[in-house]
């Protein structure tokens, strides 16, 4: 994900664009597009895995923003951000890691139905709209946000989490692209 930043012209500075933080209770992380940084709460995002969760997720916003020109004011393009963050993280990985076995997400609805359902929690948490307002969002971006799999080009998947893993942290070791 980083050499995918970087690569897109956004490199990431670990001291610059990445903060931790003490939170409100409700979230772990969240992107800042004003200052172009991410924040992981330190009171709220205690363990390893938890931070690489919300790393990978914002980091897609990141790129979104950096790469996709992406409105922030715009409902639709917080919906799609969302979308693709809860696609080839959330809804594959991070679920998958924090229930173990118990994974239901190899049947392709009830993936997509855990995007639709993160996605609408996403936008709820960032912006002050009913919850019909934010579904009619996710819903009309959907199609379009569910397919666009870059910069990871495919939803990461619990069978193939050690190869995924040294994918993402390939570039801290400095590897890249
Ligand atoms: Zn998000």
């Amino acid at each position: 994900m980083m050499a995918a930043l970087k690569s897109s012209g956004c490199e990431i500075d670990i001291r610059r664009h990445i903060s931790c933080e003490m939170c409100d209770t409700s979230v772990t992380g969240g992107y800042d597009p004003e200052l172009n940084q991410i924040v992981v709460c330190q009171n709220t995002a205690p363990s390893k895995g938890l931070v690489q969760g919300v790393l990978s997720h914002e980091m897609i916003h990141m790129f979104d923003y950096c790469r996709n020109y992406m409105d922030v004011n715009n409902i639709d393009h917080l919906a799609c951000t969302e979308i693709r963050a809860a696609n080839l993280c959330h809804c594959s990985f991070l679920s998958a890691w924090v229930q173990g076995h118990a994974s239901p997400f190899n049947v392709k609805e009830a993936h997509q139905n855990c995007v639709k359902d993160k996605a609408i929690k996403s936008v709820l948490a960032v912006r002050r709209v009913s919850e019909n307002v934010a579904r009619a969002a996710v819903m009309r971006v959907f199609d379009k946000c569910y397919n666009d799999l870059e910069p990871i080009g495919r939803r990461l998947r619990r069978n193939s989490m050690d190869m995924q893993k040294a994918y993402m942290e390939g570039p801290l070791y400095g590897y890249s692209d």
